[in-house]
C-alpha cells in the first residue's frame, strides 16, 4: 500500500477562504493582537506569518513587539489593556517567553473569551466538559483533517503519542469528543510500537525526528504527523515518512501537512470570537 497524501496546504487554503467569506458577512474586521517578547528568530517568523495571514483574511492584526527585558508586570498590564480593547477579538502571546516571565500567569490573565490559542484553564475545562470555548489551533486543525479524510470517527482506535498541553492532551479530548477510543502515550509508556500498531488513527506529537517507524503502523491506518524538527537538510516530522507511507492509507507530509492548518485555525478562532461578541451584543 502507498498512502494517499493529506494535503494540509489545500485544506488550509479552503479554510482561510471560508474565514475570509465569514469576515465579509460579519461586516467588520475582527482584530487579532499578537504579543512577542524578545527576539527569538523562530517566534519572529511565526508572528510575521500570523500577521500576514490575518490581513489576507480581511482581519486587523495588532503586533506588540516587546524587548526581552520586559517585566512580567508590564506584560500583564498590556494583556489587561488588550482584554478591555473593543477592537481586539483575539489575544495571542507567543511562546516561549523569557525565563523571568511565568507563562501560566500570562495565560491566566488573558480573557478566556479572547483566548484564541485555547490555553487558558477555563478553555481547557470547557474542552474537557464538551462546552463551547476555544480549542488549541494545532489539534483543531488535525481533527479537521481527520474528519475531512475519514468522515465519522466513531469507534475508531486513536493513539496520540505526546501529552503536552498544547497538542497531545487537547488532541485526545477532541478525538474522544468525536467518539474515537483514545489512548495517550508518552515517554513513560511501555512498548510504544505495540500501542501504535493498534491505531486506526495515529497522531505523533513528540518532537523526535522520524521516531514512528513503518512497522509500528497498522496497515490502512491514518497517520497525522504534528512534529516539526529542524535537521540538517530541512524540516522533518516525527514519522519516518517513506517507511510509514508504505503501510498507512493516509498520511500528512512535513512540511505541508498540519503546519498550514494551525494558522488557518487561528483565523477561524478569531472570527468565531468576533461572531460570539456580535451575538452577545445583539442579545
Ligand atoms: P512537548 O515537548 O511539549 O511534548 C512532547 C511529548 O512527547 C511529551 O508528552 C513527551 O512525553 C513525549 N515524548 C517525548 N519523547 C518520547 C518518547 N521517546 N516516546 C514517547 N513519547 C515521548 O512538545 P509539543 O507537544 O509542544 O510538540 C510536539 C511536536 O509538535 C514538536 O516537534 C513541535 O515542534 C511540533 N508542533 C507543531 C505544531 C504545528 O503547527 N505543526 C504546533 C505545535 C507543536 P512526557 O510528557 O512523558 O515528557
Amino acid at each position: 500500500m502507498t498512502a494517499a497524501l493529506i494535503d494540509g496546504k489545500a485544506h488550509a487554503a479552503a479554510l482561510r477562504a471560508d474565514v475570509a467569506a465569514g469576515v465579509t458577512r460579519l461586516g467588520r474586521a475582527p482584530g487579532l493582537a499578537v504579543v512577542l517578547v524578545g527576539d527569538d528568530p523562530a517566534s519572529g517568523v511565526y508572528v510575521r506569518a500570523k500577521g500576514k495571514a490575518c490581513r489576507e483574511a480581511g482581519m486587523a492584526s495588532f503586533e506588540h513587539r516587546l524587548p526581552a527585558e520586559t517585566t512580567q508586570d508590564a506584560l500583564l498590564a498590556l494583556v489587561r489593556r488588550l482584554n478591555a480593547d473593543p477592537a481586539v477579538d483575539g489575544i495571542l502571546v507567543q511562546l516561549p517567553l523569557p525565563d523571568h516571565i511565568n507563562p501560566d500567569a500570562v495565560i491566566a490573565t488573558i480573557d478566556p473569551d479572547k483566548d484564541v490559542d485555547g490555553f487558558h484553564p477555563v478553555n481547557v475545562g470547557r474542552l474537557a466538559s464538551g462546552l463551547h470555548g476555544f480549542v488549541p489551533c494545532t489539534p483543531l486543525g488535525c481533527l479537521m483533517l481527520l474528519k475531512d479524510t475519514l468522515g465519522d470517527l466513531s469507534g475508531l482506535e486513536a493513539v496520540v503519542v505526546g501529552r503536552s498541553n498544547i497538542v497531545g492532551k487537547p488532541m485526545a479530548q477532541l478525538l474522544l469528543g468525536a467518539n474515537a477510543t483514545v489512548t495517550v502515550a508518552h515517554s513513560k509508556s511501555r512498548d510504544l510500537p505495540a500501542l501504535c500498531r493498534r491505531a486506526d488513527i495515529l497522531v505523533a506529537a513528540v518532537g523526535r525526528p522520524g521516531m514512528i517507524r513503518g512497522d509500528w503502523v497498522k496497515p490502512g491506518a491514518t497517520v497525522i504527523d504534528v512534529g516539526i524538527n529542524r535537521v540538517e537538510g530541512g524540516l522533518v516530522g516525527d514519522v519516518a515518512y517513506d517507511e510509514v507511507a508504505a503501510h498507512a492509507a493516509h498520511i500528512t507530509p512535513v512540511p505541508g501537512g498540519v503546519g498550514p492548518m494551525t494558522i488557518a485555525c487561528l483565523l477561524r478562532n478569531t472570527l468565531t470570537s468576533a461572531e460570539r461578541r456580535r451575538m452577545k451584543e445583539a442579545a
